[in-house]
């Protein structure tokens, strides 16, 4: 026999995860679970079709993103072409809109998703997270961004989501943006040193509206006193916005209108937020809005476009925030105590036939005494114990015990589950 054999590590130790990157455990699957299916009901009751597009494209279909400081993760396949991970989901959804010609088929597409995205941020850290939301491509009329809102708000106040509010702003379309952002150009020329670094670096680059939207005191201050968009808008702009308000004013929503809320670089016209008020602060639940220039800037007819997104970490943060937990633990009938390998074993087929009876059974696997196990039963509310010990995992018997009386009873194999099964009333 000689020494036992020592296996040597391919690497001396697993290395950790990569900054930027997150794992999903099961306590945090616990909620995202909730939320997903939360999001499919409530999908389907509005109407969307779930869609999944492919976790890497021809990175030249992302050449609308861009997000600060943040990068696309790409590289040159063999045939180079330079491909990218998707940061996010619209691109790659107003391509399958475009390849699969969803525009002959139907009037107005309306999906939804739920999809990992990843992109490099300005440390060179790479981000991961999942990103889910809603997306409609084709006619929409204004009562399609009320009803949208309103699934929203369903599916956050759904979650136990304590005082959502709603903030709601048009930043105007291709005709008539231009003589705006001409305006605001001309308003903070002037007021350039009264500006944050980030803010004056966006005055220099033609970011006019992200100036709007900076946070920082100084900046707030000068943009209060800036030109406002809605002064500004088209006719259709602004006949299109005032059927959304009116929609909303239909449903009962309530909204701020709010001049920060300026959407995604590719967002055109109405663009909304909708933030959670808790004692700790306000948490920004995920942004949506209009991206009418999307389809046509990827080749397509002109398209209107309206979606939402939001991304689990976002999500996780404010139920943590809101203090909000779910459980999803099955609900057990019975609990099976086997004392002994020999018992395991025979629990093993006892757990199939209860199963195939449409009887949930509890887990069985790891030790524990007698005591233990039918404490935890009585904990989880289970009436019925079934426990095999060496001695009846031989003869083939179970002992039914009634876990609040503690009453037992032998049975064989045979009839134990009958029994069980007219104890349950079923
Ligand atoms: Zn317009
Ligand atoms: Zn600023």
């Amino acid at each position: 026999m000689g020494r036992p054999k020592k296996l040597t590590p391919t690497v001396e130790k697993a290395p950790p995860r990569l900054p930027g990157a997150m794992d999903l455990l099961p306590e945090h699957l616990v909620s995202w679970d909730v939320c997903l299916e939360k999001l499919q009901t409530l999908s389907h009751t509005f109407g969307f079709s779930k869609i999944e597009t492919p976790i890497m494209e021809d990175a030249r279909l992302y050449s609308f993103w861009s997000q600060g400081t943040d990068q696309l993760l790409t590289f040159t396949d063999q045939k180079n072409t330079l491909i990218a991970v998707k940061p996010t989901n619209i691109f790659g959804l107003a391509r399958c809109y475009l390849e699969y010609h969803f525009a002959d088929r139907e009037k107005v597409s309306k999906w939804f998703y739920h999809s990992p995205v990843a992109w490099m941020n300005s440390a060179g850290e790479t981000k991961q997270t999942m990103e889910f939301g809603f997306q409609i491509f084709g006619q929409t009329a204004p009562i399609a961004d009320a009803q949208l809102i309103n699934l929203l708000l369903k599916l956050f106040s759904e979650l136990g989501m304590p005082n959502l509010s709603l903030e709601i702003n048009n930043i105007g379309c291709i005709e008539c943006q231009p003589a705006y952002q001409d305006q605001l150009r001309n308003y903070f020329k002037d007021k350039k040193y009264d500006l944050c670094e980030e803010s004056l670096d966006d005055f220099e680059n033609n970011r006019l509206l992200q100036i709007l939207a900076c946070t920082n005191l100084s900046c707030s201050t000068v943009a209060s006193e800036a030109p406002v968009i809605i002064d500004f808008l088209c006719e259709n702009c602004r006949r299109h916005f005032i059927g959304v308000l009116e929609g909303l004013d239909e449903l009962g929503l309530a909204y701020n209108l709010n001049q920060k809320v300026i959407g995604k670089p590719w967002s055109k016209r109405t663009v909304f937020e909708i933030r959670m008020r808790t004692e700790a602060g306000e948490w920004l639940l995920g942004s949506g809005g209009h991206a009418d220039d999307l389809i046509q800037g990827l080749g397509g007819l002109p398209t209107p476009a309206l979606g939402f997104s939001t991304t689990l970490d976002k999500i996780l943060s404010a139920l943590e925030a809101a203090n909000l937990k779910f459980s999803t633990k099955n609900k057990v009938d019975v609990f099976l105590v086997p004392l002994g390998d020999l018992a395991a074993k025979k629990t093993l087929r006892l757990f199939t036939e209860l199963w195939n009876h449409n009887i949930v059974a509890s887990e069985f696997i790891g030790p524990g005494s007698i005591k233990t196990q039918l404490k935890l039963a009585e904990s989880n509310k289970v009436a019925i114990a079934l426990i095999i010990g060496q001695k009846e995992a031989r003869e083939g018997t179970v002992i039914l015990r009634d876990v609040r009386s503690g009453m037992q009873e032998l049975f064989t194999y045979e009839r134990i589950i009958e029994e069980v099964k007219k104890r349950l009333g079923r």
